[in-house]
């Protein structure tokens, strides 16, 4: 072969592991003798960062992870003087640190000492334990700017997902939620500042010189994903639903003109630093706002009621008789209402003249509204064929399953006066707004089209039917003083063991709505679940949230 293409090969493929390997930049900065040195190298540096990963931002570019670069703990195994004194000290001293020899004695292989590579210790934000490594003056224990990426104030836990290792990979990876769906658009190549001790030929570190942070400048292959999510709200969410005791349950909060998600959260949660000792707790990795679903209760009301309203099978002046049950499909309500309009029957949720009014409508027109409208779909297995069924099905027991996400969605559309928008993939259409590349911002998804459900007429009697509810009926806690609500409570049993789950969802304020709201609540702290009741423990939770939004808005 010519010498002249075997170099040309070489180069080539010198190029070709240069641009796809994450070593490239070592090679690069490094000089060409990396090789040889590269465990010499990854012994005395290290990245300044936990992942080689671009941000996860909210709408106005606050990290949501809350990642930062924070004073943190580097053990450096070559660079510690003694490590058996070392040790004898951090047991003293800092018993928690709980550090083993075999992580940072060095190896003998083939009579070469080799040593660990270093690591961080994570003492969360205790800054009395890193004020006194600081002043042992310990050359292989430092405490240096190190970008962690999740904090103590990491928002969204379930929507963002945590980082792991996939089928035994040495290469993190997200693992959920968002980290996990954009992984591709996230992954970077390389860090963009390390750590390296600066020392002499013989590797002594240079007396007064310590560290240096090396900025390596921009890793071009990451890029930040910007969610739809305002931090402000987020955490508006996640203190009311803490200072409610709802240790089981979501809440989404939609922004009415976009139909974006500006936050969601579920509980119970988990630690993303602590993945060991926190996750798969009383099921607390479940994501509870988009994905999952359970029976709506009486908040599936308000399909019905469209459909009767449209078809003009009712007005809110219809009158009907409450006697407290259906016999036939063991239907109750929880005491005899009596003679009372339509709009009445909504306020009180009165499951018997729902019921009825469902059951003139017929499979077809419920399936036109409630399936073909609305897109929500009855569980697997299950239709609206038989009238048992479609009398469970309008009280929302049995037939269909809904998100939070889905209801929010739902009354999103009645505050637009009918002017619906499918889901889609919500993950991508409803949470992320656009990516970031540099200073390159572009516009990630479209925001999906709008259609109109239902006719102007029927928009506006249902607005007045859910303003009454909020007003004097079922949903008066989530009535909000100036503001005004519309909005409805859902009780749904989640078996036959007399469980209950509590629902509301609502917007606000009436007159030009902007949040549509959805809470789901399946356990408050201290209380039982055959106590859980919508109104009572669901409707506050949306008002509460609101007022708080409002006082935000007016600072
Ligand atoms: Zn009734």
């Amino acid at each position: 072969m010519p010498k002249r293409l075997v170099f040309l090969i070489v180069i080539f493929s010198l190029l070709f592991l240069g641009i796809t390997s994450k070593a490239f930049y070592e090679q690069i900065i490094m000089g060409p003798t990396y090789a040889i040195k590269s465990l010499e190298i990854r012994t005395k540096q290290f990245p300044a960062e936990e992942y080689i990963r671009g941000d996860i931002l909210d709408r106005n570019g606050i990290s949501l992870t809350d990642a930062a670069f924070r004073p943190t703990i580097i053990l450096f195994p070559k660079l510690i003087t003694n490590v058996d004194k070392l040790l004898e000290k951090i047991r003293a001293e800092i018993p928690q640190l709980n550090i083993n020899a075999k992580e940072i004695k060095p190896q003998y292989r083939n009579g070469k000492k080799i040593y660990p590579e270093p690591f961080i210790i994570r003492v969360g934000e205790d800054n009395d334990i890193l004020i006194k490594i600081s002043s042992w003056n310990e050359p292989g224990l430092v405490v240096l700017p190190y970008k962690t990426r999740y904090g103590n104030n990491s928002l969204a836990v379930h929507l963002i997902g945590y980082m792991g290792y996939k089928n035994h990979s040495y290469e993190p990876q997200g693992m959920m939620g968002i980290e996990a769906k954009f992984e591709e658009i996230l992954k970077g190549d390389r860090p963009e500042k390390i750590i390296t001790p600066i020392t002499d030929a013989r590797n002594n570190i240079l007396e007064g010189l310590g560290y240096r942070i090396l900025d390596l400048g921009r890793d071009e292959q990451r890029s930040d994903v910007i969610l739809s999510i305002d931090s402000r709200i987020q955490k508006i969410v996640e203190q009311v639903m803490d200072e409610k005791g709802i240790i089981k349950g979501g809440v989404v909060v939609l922004d009415i003109d976009s139909g974006q998600i500006l936050a969601g959260a579920s509980r119970p949660i988990y630690d993303q630093n602590d993945l060991d000792n926190t996750m798969g707790f009383d099921d607390n990795q479940v994501e509870r706002i988009i994905d999952y679903k359970v029976y709506p209760g009486s908040i599936f009301k308000i399909l019905t009621a469209v459909a009767a309203l449209e078809e003009g099978i009712v007005t809110p002046e219809t009158k009907f008789y409450c006697t407290g049950s259906s016999p036939d499909f063991r239907v109750k309500c929880p005491r005899a209402h009596g003679e009372l309009t339509f709009s009445e029957a909504m306020e009180q949720s009165c499951n018997v003249t729902f019921v009825q009014v469902g059951l003139s409508l017929g499979r077809e027109k419920l399936e036109k509204y409630i399936i073909e409208k609305f897109g929500i779909h009855p569980i697997k297995n299950k239709s609206l064929d038989s009238p048992e069924a479609r009398a469970h099905g309008i009280i929302g027991q049995v037939i269909f399953e809904v998100s939070p996400l889905e209801m929010a969605n739902i009354i999103a559309t009645v505050a637009r006066d009918g002017y619906h928008q499918e889901l889609l993939d919500p993950w991508k259409t409803r949470l992320v707004k656009a990516v970031k590349t540099g200073d390159k911002i572009e516009n990630y998804a479209e925001i999906p089209k709008y259609s109109q459900l239902y006719s102007k007429n029927t928009a506006q009697q249902l607005k007045a039917i859910l303003t009454a509810t909020n007003q004097r009926g079922s949903g008066k806690k989530a009535w909000i003083e100036g503001y005004g609500s519309a909005g409805k409570t859902g009780t749904p049993q989640v078996n036959g063991l007399g469980e209950y789950m509590a629902w509301y969802t609502g917007y606000a304020p009436l007159d030009k709505p902007k949040y549509a709201i959805a809470v789901l609540i399946e356990k408050i702290d201290g209380l039982n679940e055959s106590d859980l009741q919508g109104g009572t423990h669901a409707g506050p939770v949306f008002k509460e949230i609101i007022e708080r939004i409002i006082k935000l808005e007016e600072r």
